[in-house]
């Protein structure tokens, strides 16, 4: 895997992204002067300090992670999210 993911298991890059005006999840993409962040939802490249954080922290800035659903089948997508009782 990567360095970043190295790093901690638990932290996820976020960072400032002028076009959405939020702080956003970024990925890692490569172009001609090397690493570069992007944000997840426009793809802009961002260039704010990262910001390494937790799940909890993460779900507050408006992401969902972790598992969809507890309670029973597969978490939906397969159609067995329907109860049969
Ligand atoms: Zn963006």
């Amino acid at each position: 895997m990567t360095r970043e993911n190295a790093r901690t298991e638990t932290s996820f890059p976020t960072a400032r992204c002028a076009a959405c005006d939020r702080t956003v999840l970024t990925y890692v993409d490569f172009d001609e002067i090397g690493e570069r962040r992007r944000c997840v939802h426009c793809d802009a490249a961002v260039d704010s300090e990262l910001q390494w954080i937790g799940a909890p922290e993460l779900e507050a800035a408006g992401y969902q992670i972790g598992e969809p659903r507890r309670s029973g089948g597969c978490g939906g997508g397969c159609g067995c999210a329907t109860r049969r009782s």
